[in-house]
């Protein structure tokens, strides 16, 4: 029997465990995960019901096999937004289906703290100095802490400054609430202050003063992409500028959606490969602007 060590219990995690279960008898699973609750991890461990998934639930299966698990299970349409807090009870009971099946996980509520391979084995060591031997390791660490730019050091340590809302949570008793960035947190934050205190007002602050647009209902096919487009970062930003002019004609028509959902699903493909200086260093390529449009057309809200 094969002993597998999967460390960190979020989605990947659970995940992992799950097709694990399903799909052999012989291995035994540990996750390793601090949390009471498997599968919530960062993202879906909101309360908030109006915290909704970025993705529709037609693209959110847990099982490749099983591509229209959720819709099943949730009874929504494959368009449709779910709430996060929903998304991650689906987690658990993909996990505690396979649970009822008779498999078996083991759940050790502990962070690792290292791992040394030694004689073909994996030895975690857990917080406490135990020391655990596996055959395989599956590292599902996933969202580290979020980073705050030196320019903010000055700032005090205070219960009205978050540093990172979605681990150390946010009250919304206050009347005036600046948020630094406005991508998708900014949407959930500001809208549990609003649903809490109607009457608050909100600044969101960002360097291009643009919002994630959100996702359109209307399904349009994805354009083919033209091979110029994937060579360089050049032929990325003549390709999205001409898509940019044919967009912006045809706004105030009907084709307007069309186009905006093909710009959408182009910018997917696209980024994952060439776009990686572009992403990583927008302002040394030269090409800020496709970073910004793909911050808001690839990251929509639902
Ligand atoms: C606010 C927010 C909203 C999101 N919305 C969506 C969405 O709608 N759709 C989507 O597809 N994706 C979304 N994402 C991305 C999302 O994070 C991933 O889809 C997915 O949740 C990642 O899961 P994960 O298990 O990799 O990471 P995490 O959820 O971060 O889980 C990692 C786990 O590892 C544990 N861990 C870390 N280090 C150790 C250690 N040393 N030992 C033991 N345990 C450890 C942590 O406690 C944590 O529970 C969102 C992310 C955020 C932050």
């Amino acid at each position: 029997m094969k002993r597998i060590a999967i460390v960190g219990g979020g989605a990947s995690g659970l995940l992992v465990a799950v097709n694990l279960l399903r799909k052999s008898d012989a291995c035994e699973v540990t996750i390793f995960e601090p949390r009471e609750k498997l599968g919530l991890g960062l993202a879906y461990s909101t309360k908030d019901l109006e915290h909704l998934l970025n993705v529709p639930a037609g693209r959110m299966s847990g099982l490749v096999e099983e591509p229209k698990s959720l819709c099943h299970w949730a009874k929504v349409d494959e368009n449709d937004f779910i709430s996060r807090n929903t998304f991650g009870k689906y987690l658990e009971f993909l996990l505690n289906r396979e649970l009822n099946r008779g498999k078996k996980l083991e759940h050790v509520r502990s962070a690792v703290v290292d791992i040394e391979s030694k004689g073909g084995l994996f030895n975690c060591s857990l917080e406490n100095g135990t020391l655990l031997s596996f055959d395989a390791v599956v590292l599902a660490l996933g969202n580290s802490e979020s980073i705050t730019p030196a320019a903010f050091d000055g700032l005090p340590k205070s219960d009205r400054v978050v540093r990172d809302v979605w681990r150390e949570g946010l009250s919304t008793s206050y009347d005036r609430v600046a948020i630094v960035g406005t991508g998708l947190t900014f949407y959930d934050i500001a809208l549990s202050i609003l649903r809490d205190r109607p009457s608050a007002v909100i600044h969101g602050i960002s360097r291009n003063g643009l919002l994630p647009r959100p996702h359109l209902r209307h399904r349009a096919p994805a354009l083919p992409v033209p091979d110029i487009a994937r060579e360089s970062a050049d032929g990325i930003r003549r390709y999205l500028t001409s898509m940019g002019e044919r967009w912006r004609e045809a706004q105030d028509g009907t084709t307007g959606s069309d186009l905006e959902r093909s710009v959408e699903r182009l910018v997917s493909p696209v980024r994952c490969r060439k776009w990686q200086p572009v992403l990583l260093h927008p302002k040394r390529s030269g090409q800020h602007r496709i970073r910004v449009l793909s911050g808001i057309h690839f990251q929509r809200y639902g």
